[in-house]
C-alpha cells in the first residue's frame, strides 16, 4: 500500500510548541511527517537555516517518521521530490483561516496536493514565532513557548 506522507511547510524561525503540538497531533494521521524549513534568501531570518533544521531533528531522534529538511522555491516542488501527498498546516485564528484558504487553493490548482488543516489547541492559539523573537531581542524567557529539549543555539 502506498504510504502517506505529508509536508509541514513554515519558516519555522523558531519552531514553537504550537507547531510542535499540530506534527505530533497529525503523526496517527500519516505514515510519515516531512518538515520542511522554507528558506527566503531575499529575507534575514533570526536563525540560520542549519539550526533551524538541526534544532528540529534533535526533537525527533527517536521518531523515524518524521524527516526534517529544508527547501527554497515553491513547496508543491518540495512535496512532489519527497513523495508528499498531502499538506500540513495549522490554523489559530481567522487570519490564518484566510490565508489558509487561499494558499490550499493554489497549491491544489498547482499540483493537485491536499491541504490537511488541523485547529490550534486553544493553549497555542497565541504562540507564533514572531512573539518568540520579539521576547529574546529584550532578553526575556521564551522557553514556554518552545518545545522541552529544543535549543535555539548550538
Ligand atoms: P509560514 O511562514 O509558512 O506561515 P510558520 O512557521 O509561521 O510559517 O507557520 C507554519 C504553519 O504553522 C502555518 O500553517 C501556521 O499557521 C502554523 N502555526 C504557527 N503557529 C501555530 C500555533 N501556535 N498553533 C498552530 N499552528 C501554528
Amino acid at each position: 500500500m502506498q504510504q502517506r506522507i505529508a509536508i509541514f511547510p513554515g519558516s519555522f524561525d523558531p519552531y514553537t510548541i504550537g507547531h510542535h503540538s499540530i506534527v505530533e497531533r497529525a503523526l496517527p494521521l500519516f505514515d510519515k511527517i516531512i518538515i520542511a524549513v522554507g528558506v527566503n534568501s531575499l529575507k534575514k531570518s533570526f536563525m540560520t537555516e542549519r539550526r533551524r533544521v538541526e534544532a528540529i531533528r534533535e526533537l525527533f531522534v527517536d521518531e523515524p517518521r518524521i524527516e526534517v529538511i529544508s527547501y527554497s522555491g515553491l513547496t508543491v516542488d518540495a512535496a512532489r521530490e519527497h513523495g508528499a501527498q498531502f499538506l500540513l498546516r495549522g490554523v489559530r485564528m481567522i487570519q490564518d483561516f484566510e490565508y489558509e484558504k487561499n494558499l490550499a487553493e493554489v497549491n491544489r490548482e498547482l499540483s493537485g496536493l491536499e491541504t490537511v488543516l488541523l485547529y490550534t489547541l486553544p493553549e497555542y492559539g497565541h504562540i507564533s514565532s514572531s512573539i518568540v523573537r520579539e521576547l529574546l531581542s529584550f532578553g526575556r524567557d521564551a522557553s514556554s513557548m518552545l518545545p522541552p529539549g529544543y535549543h535555539i543555539n548550538e
